[in-house]
């Protein structure tokens, strides 16, 4: 039964009893029905506050109009005009802070679900094979985009429509960056992201995958071959907590579990050659996105008890309220005001426990959030066998290092102005590599903004160097 009126149409889950045994999408979609119904909802506001809380104004009013009548094809070609990758975005997007969260109807907890309509027109396009075409106009005039995550695509995306040519350096064997490496496929399956990026090869630029910048190609030798440069390259440094036990055998960053998993394919271990040792008691160290998709994949690799280990309550925790839910769903179980003091390990190197101390919440801190306080003598003892450490990443130093003249911040980010320009003349960049850890949809409006900043730099300067194939 659709659940129709001033109510959203709810969609349609695996059952946690189910899905705790596969790494399968958790949502299953809305129906070509449910979408339209839940689409004639919107009440097309003339203000669109939606569209202004969207970090790369999306034409919603105009795609939710199509979607209410059946025009899936045209819902679609629109969403594609201001967003390369709508199925991800639509995903994985902290819709709640952005475009559903300022809804009129979201007061009651029904805004129009925003996120869900976009994947819904995305997966409808992949299934009857429906592609943007646009005319490139050539014009010869080569950009290298470092990275192809959100970023390095967006700005390909946008630097092709030019006309520039266009290559894309990726380290990894397999292009999309945290799409791929990072993200389950529990809440973003890998058909999507492979399909939404194939669409780079369609439109022409080159993928240069198993290429890292500053080992196997210079930064020096791409300032000589082309005309501008766009670094993408994230935030992939692990940080960790720098207590005792760290280097036991058992203990992860949340990178490298989920590289092993999602990249590696470590699940489907021996099919697939790297192996994840998850034990059956596994704490996770921190309570974001990322502590929650390694908590959710623990579960799936068959752990049996997860804890989330956090410092301060789920009322702070930055991770996405509807993961959490899922989360607690699947059985996770959630420590508040609990901060690790060292790691233990056995005779043998491994793993067999996490000490830990007890917390309390004092007054707000710089991050606005109540600042978490030791409580002497409160520590405790916490057999586990498997401990992950969740505690944010920093942009990569060994490729940094390698480009003295290019200005960084204290956090070790990469400095822009507000062009996304860098210290180095013709090299730009954007998205984690400048923020730390942000979002897709942030980094795909600095690719966009970068190329724009590209294309007036190319532009404006007069065609000589690096000009021709
Ligand atoms: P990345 O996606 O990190 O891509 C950078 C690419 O550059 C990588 O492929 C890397 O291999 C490549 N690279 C690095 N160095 C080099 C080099 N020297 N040479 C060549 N290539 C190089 N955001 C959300 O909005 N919603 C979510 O639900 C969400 N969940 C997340 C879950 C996890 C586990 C993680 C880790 C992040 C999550 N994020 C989420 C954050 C989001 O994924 C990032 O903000 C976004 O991917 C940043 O995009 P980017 O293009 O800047 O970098
Ligand atoms: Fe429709 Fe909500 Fe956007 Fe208004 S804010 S146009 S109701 S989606």
């Amino acid at each position: 039964m659709l659940e129709i009126g001033g109510r959203r149409v709810k969609m349609a889950e695996q059952e946690p009893g189910i899905r705790v045994r596969n790494f399968r999408s958790v949502p299953l979609g809305y129906t070509p029905e449910q979408a339209m119904i839940e689409a004639q909802r919107c009440v097309q506001c003339a203000h669109a506050p939606c569209e202004r809380h969207c970090p790369v104004r999306m034409n919603l009013r105009q795609i939710i109009r199509r979607i209410a009548c059946g025009d899936f094809r045209n819902a679609f070609l629109i969403a594609k005009q201001d967003n390369p990758i709508p199925a991800i975005a639509g995903l994985v997007c902290p819709q709640e802070e952005q475009c559903e969260g300022v809804c009129p109807l979201a007061g009651r907890g029904q805004g129009i679900n925003i996120g869900k309509l976009e994947a819904f027109i995305a997966q409808w396009a992949m299934e009857n094979k429906l592609k943007e075409e646009f005319h490139i106009e050539e014009k010869g005039q080569r950009v290298a985009v470092i990275g192809s995550g959100p970023a390095g695509i967006s700005c390909t995306v946008d630097l092709r429509r030019h006309g520039y040519v266009v290559s894309v350096y990726e380290a990894l064997h397999v292009a999309g960056g945290v799409l791929q490496y990072g993200i389950p496929a529990f809440r973003l399956p890998k058909d999507i992201v492979d399909y939404e990026i194939s669409y780079l090869e369609e439109i022409g630029a080159a993928m240069k995958l198993n290429h890292i910048v500053g080992q196997n190609v210079t930064f020096d030798e791409l300032r000589s071959e082309y005309a501008a440069i766009f670094i993408a390259t994230g935030a992939g440094a692990p940080q960790f907590l720098g207590i005792e036990g760290e280097c036991l055998k058992g203990v992860y960053s949340a990178n490298e579990f989920l590289i092993r998993t999602n990249l590696m394919k470590a699940y489907r271990f021996p099919d697939y050659d790297t192996p994840i040792v998850c034990g059956s008691r596994v704490g996770v160290i921190g309570a974001g996105n990322v502590a929650m998709d390694v908590a959710r994949c623990a579960v799936r690799l068959g752990a049996r008890d997860v804890y989330i280990l956090y410092r301060r309550t789920r009322r702070e925790s930055p991770a996405r309220e509807e993961e959490i839910q899922h989360g607690l769903e699947e059985g996770i179980n959630f420590i508040e005001l609990v901060n690790p003091v060292r790691i233990l390990g056995r005779d043998d190197g491994w793993v067999r426990a996490v000490e830990l101390v007890r917390m309390r919440l004092a007054e707000p801190d710089q991050s606005g959030r109540p600042r978490p306080v030791v409580i002497p003598g409160s520590e405790f003892t916490m057999e586990l066998d498997t401990v992950v450490e969740s505690l944010g990443t920093q942009p990569n130093r060994l490729f940094l290092d390698r480009i003295p003249q290019l200005k960084r911040t204290k956090w070790n980010t990469i400095e822009v102005d507000a062009d996304l320009k860098t210290s180095i003349d013709g090299v730009y960049a954007g998205g984690d590599a400048i923020h730390g850890n942000a979002t897709v949809i942030l980094a795909l409006g600095d690719g966009r903004k970068a190329a724009q900043s590209i294309h007036g730099y190319i532009s404006t300067r007069p065609r000589q160097l690096h000009s021709d194939l």
